[in-house]
């Protein structure tokens, strides 16, 4: 079920007036799925807990009925070894929801029994006095474990049955007491069962209401995450944009304070694109634009950052590599773009879309700011430029690209396209 159609239905049962203790099945077995290894761990508990207070009425049996005493025990650790050790057992290796609850009925009907033997088995004069005590199985199946409301009804009936059946007959006990002792145990019965009901139908409703907003939520992160993709991506490339570019440039030059590495910077013009927007028309120079990102792309690793930064401009940037390896990137892009091949006839009828790039290379030394980084390679993509385009100008004094004259320029100088 997906989590629209889920909310669907979580919508649809928080709308019942008349509140079900019952969901749809999908639903269902989401509310099991999200809860069963809590309510299997709560009846182990309850399971723990109940079973030393139900040896604890070896004492009364001790000082009411010590005549038959070794019969009591044989009885009482008998249902406890023969049905309850091995329903905690099953319960705790884990069973279905309804084998689950059926165990825990066991255990509850299991407890009647047995104190209806001891009762019955008994002719000492205040042995029925036990009676008025029964409610407490009920109280336990009912309100301590507490069973499901269906399965709490079967269980309430069926003890209810083995107490009426277990009285009748029972002469030791005045009518008056028997009639008290029924009185007391329909009380009972119905003040639990309707506790039962409560407690179950609050906690399918708070799991509604949780459940409801954990799909709430997922849904606002997902339109979250969708919309500030939205908002750094390039929709005609499909790179990263302006903004996600600045907030990289932003973030590396600050990685790269702190570990001191070096920060390479790339910016990328398309060289007289307006004369192959002239001659194409836009939809054509916007197919160009997507094959030069791509270009980009496919040149850069995972962790550098491609995006626009213009219309026909272009931003790598670079962490962690030498001003050398960033020339060579550059020139690998430049070779790349020229490689495709695309025709450029509004410049010459031989001329092919060509790229000129600007690289600079921060220098933590300096006290610098990443704005200042971007006018170096801005400053190094005009020389580019005035070198006659399809170029790579380096914006750095390094031993190995000085020119004779010793002058920055490109190590070796491409064929212009202009
Ligand atoms: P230079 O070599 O000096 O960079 O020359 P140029 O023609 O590339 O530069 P200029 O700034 O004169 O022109 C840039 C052109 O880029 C103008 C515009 O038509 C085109 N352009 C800008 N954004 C887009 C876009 O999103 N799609 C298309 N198809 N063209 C665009
Ligand atoms: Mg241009
Ligand atoms: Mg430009």
């Amino acid at each position: 079920m997906d989590d629209r159609a889920l909310a669907k239905a979580v919508d649809a049962e928080l709308s019942q007036s008349e509140f079900r203790l019952n969901f749809p099945s999908p639903l269902e077995a989401q509310f099991e799925a999200d809860t069963q290894s809590r309510r299997r761990r709560s009846m182990l508990v309850s399971t723990l807990i109940a079973t030393p207070i139900y040896f604890l009425f070896l004492a009364n049996d001790y000082t009411f009925r010590s005549d038959i005493f070794d019969f009591i025990l044989l009885v009482r650790v008998g249902a406890v070894l023969l049905i309850g050790m091995p329903a905690f057992w099953l319960l705790y290796r884990g069973v279905t929801p309804f084998w689950r609850e059926t165990l825990v009925a066991n255990i509850v009907v299991c407890a009647m029994v047995a104190s209806c033997i001891v009762l019955r088995a008994s002719r000492a004069p205040f042995s029925y006095y036990d009676v008025y005590c029964f409610g407490l199985i009920l109280v336990a199946g009912n309100t301590f474990f507490p069973l499901r409301f269906t399965f709490a009804c079967v269980t309430t009936a069926v003890c209810i049955a083995v107490m009426l059946v277990t009285l009748v007959g029972y002469e030791p006990m005045p009518i008056e007491a028997k009639r008290l002792a029924c009185l007391g145990i329909f009380s009972t019965a119905l003040f639990t069962l309707v506790t039962c009901y409560r407690l179950e139908r609050n906690e399918r409703r708070a799991y509604l209401l949780l459940l409801r907003e954990r799909i709430r939520s997922g849904h606002y992160r997902q339109d979250n995450e969708k919309l500030s993709k939205l908002s750094l991506t390039d929709p005609l490339t499909n790179i990263g944009n302006r903004r996600q570019f600045e907030a990289a440039l932003e973030a590396r030059w600050q990685e790269a304070r702190v570990s001191q590495a070096p920060l390479s910077l790339l910016i990328i013009d398309v060289d007289h694109f307006k004369a192959y927007n002239d001659h194409y028309g836009h939809p054509e120079g916007d197919e160009c634009l997507r094959r030069i990102a791509a270009a980009l792309q496919a040149e850069s690793r995972e962790i550098d950052q491609v995006a626009r930064i213009g219309g026909e401009e272009f931003a790598l940037l670079l962490a962690n590599i030498s001003s050398h390896q960033a020339y060579q990137t550059a020139e690998r892009v430049r070779r790349r773009i020229e490689a495709l091949h695309i025709a450029n006839p509004g410049v010459a009828e031989s001329a092919i879309v060509t790229v000129s790039i600007g690289v600079a290379v921060s220098s933590q030394r300096e006290a610098a700011a990443p704005n200042d980084l971007l006018a170096r390679a801005d400053a190094a993509l005009y020389q580019a430029k005035l070198g006659g385009r399809n170029r790579t100008f380096l914006a750095q004094d390094a031993p190995w690209q000085k020119s004779a004259s010793g002058e920055l320029d490109t190590p070796r100088a491409p064929r212009s396209s202009s």
